[in-house]
């Protein structure tokens, strides 16, 4: 059994980074040809704040994340290597991108959920295609993992991780 290796306290298990990229392949691929698969991409976007959720913060963007891995294969082959705008790191902007974000998708929801699970899966399917174009495209242009630092996800499990982090401090004292 491959060892666990202990991160802020927490047992963080090995990275799966090197292959994971593969998933995001598989899924995409079989999403676009049967609708219903696209339902597993609730899987990618609640795992990472879940396994936030469960005091093991960031672990999922840093071990896990297919996206991650596969933005990050992507990237370290085009590149162009321009500076990554300092908009990026405000946490305005990052709020504001997973506001928009969040709210787009839950509007979706709201509207494609009573047609039925292939509009739903084609939905989320879409919503993923469309976050991993972005997500490649600042790739290609910044640093290959340049999304990290506005996605909607990892701006959720920053924000539950300070949470957990703070609670465990007021605890303690
Ligand atoms: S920040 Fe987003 S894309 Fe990057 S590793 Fe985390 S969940 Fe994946």
């Amino acid at each position: 059994m491959s060892k666990l290796i202990v991160v802020e306290g927490k047992r963080w298990i090995p990275s799966l980074q090197r292959w994971s990229w593969i998933i995001t392949i598989v899924w995409m691929t079989i999403a676009n040809i049967w609708k219903p698969f696209g339902l597993f991409g609730f899987i990618c976007m609640f795992t990472p704040i879940l396994i936030a959720l469960s005091g093991s913060g960031k672990m999922h963007c840093a071990r896990v994340c297919p996206r991650g891995s596969f933005i990050g294969k992507v990237g370290s082959v085009i590149n162009f290597g321009l500076p990554i705008p300092r908009l990026f790191h405000k946490r305005g902007f990052r709020f504001a991108v997973w506001a928009c974000m969040m709210g787009s998708f839950a509007v979706m929801l709201v509207l494609v959920i009573p047609k039925g699970i292939y509009a739903l899966g084609n939905a989320v399917l879409i919503f993923m295609e469309t976050a991993t174009a972005l997500a490649l495209l600042s790739g290609i242009l910044f640093r290959p993992r340049t999304w990290c630092t506005i996605c909607p996800m990892g701006f959720s499990t920053e924000n539950i991780r300070r949470l957990t982090r703070r609670a465990r401090a007021q605890k303690a004292a």
